[in-house]
């Protein structure tokens, strides 16, 4: 690593220390604030650097599909943003309606926004390719009265349905055409000051359904106040700063996208890239040469994809300037970290957290050591706990070191979630005895690191062992021929499930029955008979969410037979 730069004092000193000082409210003075108490996300994103002398400072450089680049600066943003807000007060939006957006990584997205924060509107991004049926059923429930979108998406998608969307008054259109308001003549007529919405830190700024994975997604509502958490975690987790370059990787349609794609970086004052292009491992080795990113979030199916690209590409490329790999969205196989020091020079830090949480919570960070295949440690400000839920509906904190239960949180930080949109009852069951209830299982070490062992719906039941599928996967990830892995389990009249892999196959390798074999002996070798699949069958890809995780719930439907229930935010498969 480069020695000048790994010098600097990341941002989180002592652990302990920093852990035992810190409280909310302080955090919470990092931001400006508006006069009388208010507080709106896209003032201190924007504004707050121009009136602070920063205006100049490049906030965006966007990469197009093309290669060529686009610049805004900090001043861009707020003038960009505040045209916005008055086109969508012209339009009739009023402080508390939604606004959709339906849109790839393109300027405009920055611009609606920071736009809609500024009205005191609420944003609900969608993954742009969500077809007509996801992003009815989305609409449905939020009841959007405007949706920003392209043409292009817009025929596809929204028009087929546009008479079941009654509350949809307006579509402005990026680029303009039929059908919608042109974007560019709104800005263009728009002044380039506005009254930006004096919102509380209470009231609703971001509505963000959640991947799907294990269901049914659901709508979870986030306020402005959460800007404390997002620059908080941002600079205990990611280690950002405003001199850094940073590129977060993540679809706008996904919280991180929100989170850490448009609002952390802003508010620290950094600046970001965006590659409006899909994932392309050399495209992606040179962003990060030629746009000297210092720090980069990426998801662990991406570090798979760069890790079946091999080994030899990223020679190619100069990545001197970057400082800080981290990874969020689903367990980072304790190979993808070897893989990082190695072959990348720098190890990859996971970090934990939920659409729900609004910003990360558990954290490997630059000044501990990584331990490989562990989420790290809660950030600064959150209690986390490991909890047993009993029949009766209580729950008990597990006091021993690596016993596995679920994840639980103490509520009360920023970015929690408020409710989930027209769902109540569902939103009460995920808190109980003071604790908020994540869904995850999981063991703490005894120096207080967590580790993931599978989503509480994911978990294998075996001649009484509880099998978590991550170290199942992890295991088969190790032997050279395995790109991918996802482990479900199957019924089995004697041991109640046995566990069954799905795998994904580098390239180079042949799905023989010889490989199969192989892989088996491997798998049972470093596992164990009772751990260790009895079965693989060879896949050339996985299904997987938009947000890039592997829907083990649709393997075992489709393994079983059963229903494939929603998979409104299902990946293409290829
Ligand atoms: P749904 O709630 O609709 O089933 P989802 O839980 O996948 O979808 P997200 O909020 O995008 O929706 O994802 C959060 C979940 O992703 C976590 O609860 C956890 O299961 C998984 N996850 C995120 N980061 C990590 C990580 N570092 N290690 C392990 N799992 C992770
Ligand atoms: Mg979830």
């Amino acid at each position: 690593m480069p020695e000048q730069l790994d010098q600097r004092r990341p941002n989180l000193g002592d652990y302990e220390d920093v852990c035992r000082k810190f409280s909310w409210e302080r955090a919470a003075k990092a931001l400006a604030g508006l006069p009388g108490g208010g507080l709106n996300i896209a003032f201190e994103a924007t504004d707050r650097h121009v009136v602070e002398g920063r205006g100049d400072r490049i906030a965006l450089r966007w990469i197009a599909q093309d290669k060529a680049t686009r610049e805004f600066r900090y001043r861009d943003l707020a003038t960009g943003s505040a045209r916005f807000c008055n086109a969508l007060d012209k339009l009739g939006i009023d402080p508390g309606d939604r606004v959709f957006t339906l849109l790839g990584r393109v300027p405009a997205l920055y611009i609606a926004a920071l736009g809609v924060w500024k009205r005191g509107a609420v944003l609900s991004p969608l993954f742009s390719a969500f077809g007509p049926e996801p992003i009815k059923a989305r609409m449905t429930i939020a009841e959007p009265k405007a949706l920003v979108t392209t043409h292009r998406l817009f025929e596809r998608k929204v028009k087929p349905i546009l008479g079941e969307l009654p509350f949809l008054k307006t579509v402005i259109l990026v680029g303009g055409g039929e059908g919608g308001e042109d974007l560019d003549e709104l800005l263009a007529d728009a002044p380039d000051t506005c009254d930006i919405a004096a919102t509380r830190p209470d009231d609703l700024a971001i509505l963000h359904f959640t991947s799907g994975t294990t269901g049914r997604p659901k709508g979870a509502m986030h306020v402005h106040g959460a800007a404390v958490a997002h620059r908080a975690t941002a600079e205990f987790a990611l280690d950002l700063k405003a001199d850094d370059v940073f590129w977060c990787t993540a679809d706008p349609g996904w919280v991180t996208g929100t989170s850490y794609g448009i609002i952390a970086p802003l508010l620290i004052g950094c600046t970001m890239i965006s590659d409006e292009e899909e994932f392309d491992a050399g495209r992606w080795y040179e962003n990060l040469e030629r746009e000297k990113v210092t720090v980069w979030y990426t998801a662990p199916t991406a570090i798979r994809m760069l890790m079946k690209a091999g080994s030899e590409l990223p020679k190619r490329y100069d990545l001197s300037r970057l400082r800080l790999i981290a990874s969020v969205g689903e367990p980072l196989n304790p190979q993808a970290v070897v893989w990082g020091r190695e072959v990348l020079d720098r190890p990859i830090h996971d970090n934990w957290w939920q659409t729900e949480t609004g910003g990360i919570m558990v954290s490997n960070y630059r000044s501990m050591p990584i331990r490989p295949g562990s989420m790290g440690r809660p950030v600064p400000g959150i209690e986390a706990g490991v909890v047993h839920r009993e029949e009766d509906g209580s729950v008990t904190e597990i006091g021993t070191a690596d016993e596995e239960g679920e994840l639980a949180l103490r509520p009360g930080w920023p970015s929690m979630f408020r409710g989930y949109l027209h769902e109540e009852e569902r939103y009460r069951k995920t808190f109980a005895g003071g604790w908020y209830l994540s869904g995850d299982i999981v063991k703490r070490d005894a120096d207080g690191y967590f580790w993931f062992v599978g989503r509480a719906d994911d978990v294998i039941k075996s001649a009484g062992h509880l099998i978590g599928p991550f170290e199942v996967e992890s295991v088969l990830i190790e032997h050279p021929a395995v790109a991918e892995a996802g482990v479900i389990g199957t019924p089995d009249p004697v041991v109640m499930e046995v566990v069954k892999a799905f795998v994904g196959l580098n390239r180079g390798f042949e799905p023989t029955e010889e490989l199969r074999k192989e892989i088996l002996a491997h798998a049972r070798k470093r596992l164990g008979p009772a751990v260790a699949p009895r079965e693989i069958d060879f896949r050339d890809s996985l299904p997987k969410t938009r947000s890039g995780k592997i829907m083990r719930r649709l393997l075992k439907a489709r393994e079983l037979g059963l229903p494939e229930g929603d998979i409104s935010t299902l990946e293409s498969e290829k």
